[in-house]
């Protein structure tokens, strides 16, 4: 089962994916996650990307692609992944394509999740993850709206639309009827 999960920044795509990986037993894959990782082991990839996470403008695609292909050639993603933060853009959709048929797989689905953006602003201003400062939650949302949400044009056959308001547990179920769907 391979499922790309879309939706803005604060939409709790981190938090669902976490429990929906354990629930279908796929692993979660966050790019953001693998970036964070690398920064806080300051590896090579990590010092190239933290400019990028702290202005919230997104990690070059040549970084990006590399970092996930690898990721998801690893044993544990034989029965399938979440991808959580990627595609991002048209151009990484189009690389993660590439890769898919390489390995002769494709995607179940799109989940997206819809929230209003004044809940989303608030939602990063109170988990202040060190990118979480107004001004990067605001220029994070741009991004998503120029190079993202584009995304969701590109897959409609695929995706499966949620209502991202309301408790985790009911995120959930939402979630996990859209993926069984
Ligand atoms: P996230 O945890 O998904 O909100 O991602 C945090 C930050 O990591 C983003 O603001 C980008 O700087 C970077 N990032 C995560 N995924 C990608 C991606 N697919 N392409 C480029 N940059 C990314």
């Amino acid at each position: 089962m391979r499922f790309v999960i879309l939706g803005p920044p604060g939409a709790g795509k981190g938090t669902q994916a976490a429990v929906l990986s354990n629930r279908l037993g796929v692993p979660h894959i966050s790019t953001g996650d693998l970036f964070r990782a690398h920064i806080g082991q300051s590896t090579q990839l990590g010092i190239q990307a933290q400019k990028y996470l702290d202005a919230g403008d997104l990690v070059p695609s040549s970084i990006t692609v590399d970092m996930v292909k690898d990721r998801i050639s690893e044993p544990d993603t034989s029965a399938g992944y979440l991808l959580d933060g990627f595609p991002r853009t048209i151009d990484q959709a189009h690389a993660l394509e590439k890769i898919l048929a390489e390995s002769g797989t494709r995607l179940d689905g799109v989940l997206s999740f819809a929230i209003d953006e004044n809940v989303v602003i608030a939602r990063m201003l109170a988990r202040g993850r060190a990118d979480d400062d107004e001004h990067v939650i605001r220029h994070r949302l741009r991004v998503y709206q120029d190079e993202t949400a584009p995304l969701l044009t590109y897959y409609h056959g695929l995706v499966r639309t949620i209502d991202a308001l309301g408790e985790v547990g009911e995120v959930t179920t939402r979630a996990l009827s859209a993926v069984n769907r």
